[in-house]
């Protein structure tokens, strides 16, 4: 029997561990994204996602989050959502909406307030000095704020043959108030049909939105291309003509699983993911871009984690 769950970045390694439990334990694949999620939003370290995640340039902090039901082609979302403990669990709430089940700012905060979710000030003091030191940078060094970014998008697998997607993220650091990025859209940022497979995506919000590409290799498997296959086809391809067409392609990496549990990634920048299925463990690993369309894959070493354990607790001066 087929289950498995992979996930963007290092930082979701231990919600994939999480939500393998579950799904071996016959858990539902929806109910096991939503765990593997809320995991990464509840760790205060990552400063990309949820609970510790930096604020926009006014700094306020405002998240995006969707899920995706690959049985029904169910879709829930919410973007710039403050204050709201886990944005993932109101995505997946809204799924259940016929209408309204997309909402925005002030009511996708109404919304998960009236509907009973946790209220908490997600803006963290170490998330809140990081924002401070980085006003100071750009005034000082005339820097590019659009630095700094990571979505957690997972995709998991049960052993019906479910499958689901979701996203969560504080967006691209230093966006203006009211930005939305990929993750709460469909096609971008996420897409998942359990009769194929899911893809989700992490990067540069403005360009991811300019392929589709979690739907583009969505796609391209139903078409019969492998994971891995299918990845390489839409990133590479669309990396190549993003740069042709619009003068340059900024960084994204794309994770795919289909509805074998075999699974597949992207990337044009070093990119890190954790997977793990029915037949292997949890595992996080180290991809790059390599020659003519394909990506490099190996597993991380233990230099590589102590050094990022060691980056993400740094003290802030
Ligand atoms: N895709 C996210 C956004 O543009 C950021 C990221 O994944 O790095 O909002």
């Amino acid at each position: 029997m087929a289950w498995g769950a992979i996930a963007t970045w290092r930082m979701a390694h231990e919600g994939v561990e999480q939500a393998l439990r579950l799904l071996a334990e016959n858990e539902q694949a929806g109910n096991a994204v939503e765990v593997l999620i809320k995991t990464v939003e509840d760790y205060p370290y990552y400063k990309s996602v949820g609970y510790g995640g930096l604020p926009n340039a006014a700094g306020i902090l405002e998240m995006d989050a969707a899920y995706m039901d690959g049985d029904s082609f169910k879709i829930g979302a919410v973007a710039g959502i403050q204050d709201v403990k886990n944005p993932i669990s109101v995505a997946k709430k809204l799924s259940e909406e016929k209408f309204n089940s997309f909402r925005v700012g002030d009511g996708a905060s109404a919304y998960a307030m009236l509907e009973g979710f946790e209220r908490k000030n997600m803006l963290t003091r170490r998330a809140h000095r990081i924002w401070e030191k980085r006003l100071e940078e750009i005034r000082v060094h005339n820097l590019n704020p659009y630095d700094g970014h990571d979505t957690v998008g997972a995709i998991t697998l049960d052993k019906k043959g479910s499958m689901a997607v979701g996203t969560s993220s504080s967006g691209l650091f230093m966006k203006e108030p009211g930005r939305v990025g990929d993750s709460p859209l469909s096609g971008s940022g996420f897409y998942v049909d359990s009769e194929i497979g899911g893809a989700a995506a992490t990067g540069l919000g403005e360009d991811l939105m300019k392929g589709c590409l979690s739907y583009e290799i969505v796609r391209l498997m139903g078409e019969g291309f492998s994971p891995q296959a299918a990845c390489d086809k839409a990133v590479y391809g669309f990396h190549e003509k993003l740069t042709r067409r619009y003068g340059k392609a900024g960084a994204f990496s794309l994770i795919a699983m289909n509805n074998k549990g075999e699974w597949g990634v992207a990337t044009n920048v070093e990119f890190t993911f954790s997977v793990g299925n029915a037949q292997n463990e949890p595992q996080i690993f180290l991809a790059n871009k390599g020659e003519n369309q394909t990506t490099i894959i190996e597993p991380i070493t233990k230099e590589w984690l102590e050094a990022y354990e060691k980056r993400i607790k740094a003290p802030i001066d």
